[in-house]
């Protein structure tokens, strides 16, 4: 089954900390949410991508989650909410009472399968193709496209010898639940970042044995100073490469890992001894850099995220170096397409400065296409119609058009 076409004047994907924030700041500048502003996420609930993260990371042990931007005048605050509870559960709560406070009117599930130039490069359109979870497929076309699609989707998993041949049970991030499913078991972690380290310090005393194994040793961070500062610079890398259509780099391996007074038990007690990279796997276990076997039931690669940009294939924006070329939330080569969370964004205080930033960047899109359609409107069929057009901002009345 297909919708018919509508119309909008901004299409946001995905509804997570970036996006909404995007789309508050464009609401307050008067675009009205459902109508010319369109917020689409594939996912059942709020909450973008904690949604889906497990129990056990309660809101204490994340990293902090910063609050949205419209959430104070509310009275609400991640600082304020019960530490204790699932960051999931909370997050995904927070959000769903901000989107109803502000009528952001998200619809969900509804993927974006595809975002292509409207009527070819240059086109002053892009078309947002969607499936919701009945299968009907819809198109809308807008003059401006904020992709805040973040990384939960593409989890990234290194290829290592063997992979195939390992007949436990391998899992990356995404498939974590909780640490009594390997109860009893030898658990090999992979991954030089925080969920790894989160996975170790859950599975003591439940596992039978955990070993962990990292590309890089590990660099632990004590002096907040420092990893403030190691983080900017890490945040600039991102940035650069962004710019330069790279691939993005690691914020962890930038940054070294803050030494939190969990971690600190987790280290007194020896829990977190990173070993080298194991060589490869095989049927039942991984073999060490030193050539000893260690026997494995399952293994946890917990190794890291790629933006999920694979509905923006049609708009051919990879370079060769296998990244996007995206200055300050905007793609160079579609300047109707941002970004928004995207590299130097991608955290919760991040996506929030993103909302502000290329929220105004957009209102400069659309106003540019405004003072076009005035100039061509007036050349064609006279003043007081463009008059009329632009006093009705209600992107559903075009549908089809
Ligand atoms: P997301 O929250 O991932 O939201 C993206 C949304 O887009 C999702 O709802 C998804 O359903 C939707 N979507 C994706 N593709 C499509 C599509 N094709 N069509 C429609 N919708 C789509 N950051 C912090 O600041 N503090 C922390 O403590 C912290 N902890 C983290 C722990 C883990 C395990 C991980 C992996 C990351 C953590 N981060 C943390 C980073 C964190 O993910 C980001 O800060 C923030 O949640 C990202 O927000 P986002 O809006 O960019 O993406």
């Amino acid at each position: 089954m297909i919708r018919p076409a509508e119309r909008a004047r901004v299409v946001v994907i995905g509804a997570g900390q970036a996006g909404l924030s995007v789309a508050w700041h464009l609401q307050r500048a008067g675009l009205v949410a459902g109508h010319d502003l369109v917020v689409l996420d594939r996912a059942p609930g709020t909450g973008g991508a904690w949604q889906f993260r497990w129990d056990a990371l309660r809101l204490g042990i994340a990293h902090r989650v910063h609050d949205l931007p419209g959430m104070h005048e509310m009275g609400l605050r991640f600082d304020d909410a019960d530490q204790s509870r699932p960051a999931r559960e909370v997050v995904a709560e927070y959000y769903r009472r901000f989107e109803e406070h502000h009528d952001l009117r998200v619809r969900r599930p509804v993927g974006v399968t595809a975002v292509r130039h409207g009527d070819g490069p240059g086109s002053d359109t892009l078309l947002v193709e969607t499936r919701d979870e009945h299968g009907v497929a819809g198109t809308i076309r807008a003059e401006a496209v904020v992709n805040a699609s973040g990384t939960w989707g593409t989890p990234f998993v290194p290829w290592v010898p063997g992979r195939d041949a390992f007949r436990g049970r391998q899992l990356d991030t995404t498939g974590y639940r909780d640490a009594r499913e390997f109860a009893g078991q030898d658990v090999v972690v992979v991954g030089g970042g925080t969920s790894a380290i989160g996975f170790l310090l859950e599975l003591d005393g439940i596992a039978r044995s955990t070993r962990w194994f990292t590309r890089r040793p590990v660099v632990w961070s004590d002096d907040p100073a420092l990893a403030t500062g190691a983080a900017v610079a890490a945040v600039a890398d991102q940035d650069r490469a962004a710019r330069a259509g790279r691939t993005l780099p690691s914020i962890v391996s930038g940054t070294g890992l803050p030494v939190s007074p969990r971690i600190r038990r987790g280290l007194a007690r020896g829990l977190l001894e990173a070993e080298p990279m194991f060589t490869r796997l095989d049927g039942d276990g991984v073999l060490t850099a030193d050539s000893e076997h260690v026997h494995a039931d399952a293994v946890i690669w917990a190794t890291g995220f790629r933006a999920d940009l694979r509905h923006l294939a049609p708009l051919r924006l990879r370079t060769e170096a296998g990244g996007v070329v995206v200055e300050d939330g905007r793609s160079t080569a579609e300047p109707r397409l941002f970004l928004a969370g995207y590299g130097p964004q991608a955290s919760t205080i991040g996506a929030n400065r993103a909302g502000r930033r290329i929220a105004r960047q957009v209102l400069a899109v659309l106003a540019d296409d405004d003072v076009a359609h005035t100039h061509t409107d007036t050349d064609t069929a006279g003043a007081a119609a463009a008059a009329d057009d632009d006093a009705a901002p209600d992107g559903q009345s075009a549908a089809g058009a």
